[in-house]
């Protein structure tokens, strides 16, 4: 059991090693748009001309609102192109952390859940009801840390 909990903790230790060198990231994805621009003689009015562009643009949507920032091919475009493929680095990395912490709370439940059984499942009931209440009340403030 306790072997299990070792390497579990070598594995989260190495995680967190790995996060910290994600380097620079940022949230939003990269959107590629081709656009017509409406002049009836233009090329782009033709049937069949896929627009002007390409026309790069960095879409990010947070607490609702959606921010959009234009991006020039070429280096800029590689720099955010590499941020924002650094963050889905970085979530996936998270999510790592979390599973193998909640496989490691599980292990320590199941070590330490023997003489005081009953008392705990008591204690476990009323701070699931505080835990509810405090949910649905902090739901507002949370909206604002969406990452979309
Ligand atoms: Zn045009």
């Amino acid at each position: 059991m306790s072997s299990d909990i070792d390497s579990l903790e070598a594995e989260r230790k190495r995680l967190y090693q790995e996060i910290s060198k994600t380097g620079d990231f940022r949230r939003g994805s990269i959107i590629v748009n081709y656009r017509r621009c409406g002049k009836p003689n233009c090329a782009c009015a033709q049937p069949g001309h896929p627009g002007h562009g390409p026309q790069y643009r960095l879409t990010t949507k947070v607490a609702g609102q959606t921010h959009v920032k234009n991006l020039r091919p070429g280096r800029e475009l590689e720099i955010v192109e590499n941020e924002v493929a650094n963050h889905q680095r970085f979530r996936e990395l998270i999510r790592s952390v979390v599973e193998v912490s909640e496989q490691i709370c599980d292990i320590r439940e199941t070590l330490s859940c023997d003489s005081s059984h009953v008392e705990s499942e008591a204690d476990a009931e009323t701070t699931a009801q505080k835990g509810a209440s405090k949910t649905a009340s902090k739901r507002k403030s949370s909206r604002n840390s969406t990452i979309s």
